[in-house]
């Protein structure tokens, strides 16, 4: 073979990407830049409700599929859209028309600028908007302060104060916020013919439940939200947790109140008996529950336990 044919199959490789190259720019992409494919799991949770699930185990996303639209429950983080997209087009082609923000952290509100362009109404509570504006701690690693870029295409432009319900695919999905609980502006939505709720990071199943303080969070809240899910659950709801490996019921709401109940008592026995933290955590109060919640490096007895005995009105701290 000479050189001529193969030279001119090169321009015409050259030629057909450019024209692709060019032709793409015209073209509503879902993001600017190619994003890593993520293998997505699409959970059927019951009735007209589905949930994906992503490896980096990041927020759960709630998925109602329906001719009126789809609505979603929180969307990951920035770099997950696409992964988000794919796994919402496993279920149905209608578009994205509205987006609920179950609370501040950025793996539960990430997509907002993609989906907003392409055309999905983004709602959340007017504290999570509020908290939008604001410099962010996370939570993690005792509160370590990360100055979250936050754009405006990231904030929510409906808000509600205490609760709102849409009626769409046959469903009446109701979102209300609950007690400051994993921060102040947690939101719950339940869809009432498919018998779902969604709790946001109010409820995992896969480490202690975080506290954060930084954004309004209490584990006097976390409780009380906790106990109205089980009080809202029947034998048949279906509970999909804000982080966490699947789906869950009202047992599974039980298991983790009641070892919040007994953490909480243990840790208060404690402070009345005057030990201040240093004593309270050498005493190791979350030992039994340790193995099963508290294997996560980032978030565990060494960060919950300070957090309760401050709340608890604990001794002089010994510890900075
Ligand atoms: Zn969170």
């Amino acid at each position: 073979m000479n050189g001529s044919p193969r030279r001119m199959a090169w321009f015409g490789t050259l030629s057909l990407l450019f024209l692709l190259a060019l032709f793409a720019r015209t073209l509503p992409v879902a993001s600017e830049s190619a994003q890593q494919v993520e293998p997505v799991k699409v959970i059927p949770v019951q009735g007209n409700v589905y949930m994906l699930q992503f490896s980096n185990t990041l927020g759960n996303i709630g998925v109602l599929p329906g001719p009126d639209g789809v609505l979603l429950i929180d969307d990951q983080v920035p770099g997950m859209t696409d992964n988000v997209l794919r796994g919402v087009r496993e279920i149905t082609d209608e578009e994205i028309r509205f987006v609920i923000n179950t609370h501040v952290h950025m793996d539960h509100f990430g997509g907002n600028p993609i989906l907003a362009d392409m055309g999905a109404t983004i709602i959340s509570h007017k504290n999570v908007r509020d908290r939008m504006f604001q410099p962010h701690h996370t939570p993690r690693r005792g509160g370590t302060y990360a100055a979250t870029p936050i754009s405006e295409a990231n904030r929510p432009i409906l808000t509600f104060e205490d609760a709102m319900s849409f009626h769409m695919n046959g469903e009446d999905v109701r979102v209300w916020l609950v007690p400051s609980a994993h921060t102040d502006g947690d939101a719950f939505t339940y869809f009432a013919q498919s018998d779902v709720l969604h709790t946001g990071d109010v409820f995992r199943t896969n480490m202690y439940p975080i506290i954060d303080v930084f954004n309004g969070g209490s584990l006097a809240g976390t409780i009380a939200a906790t106990e109205a899910a089980i009080a809202l659950a029947g034998p048949n709801t279906k509970v999909i947790p804000g982080h966490g490996d699947g789906f869950t019921d009202r047992d599974g709401l039980i298991e983790v109140l009641d070892m919040m109940v007994d953490i909480r008592d243990t840790i208060q026995d404690m402070i009345v008996s005057g030990m201040h933290l240093e004593e309270v955590l050498a005493a190791r109060p979350t030992a039994e529950y340790d193995e099963q919640w508290g294997q996560v490096a980032t978030w565990n007895a060494k960060d919950i336990v300070p957090i309760i005995y401050n709340e608890l009105g604990g001794g002089p701290t010994l510890l900075r």
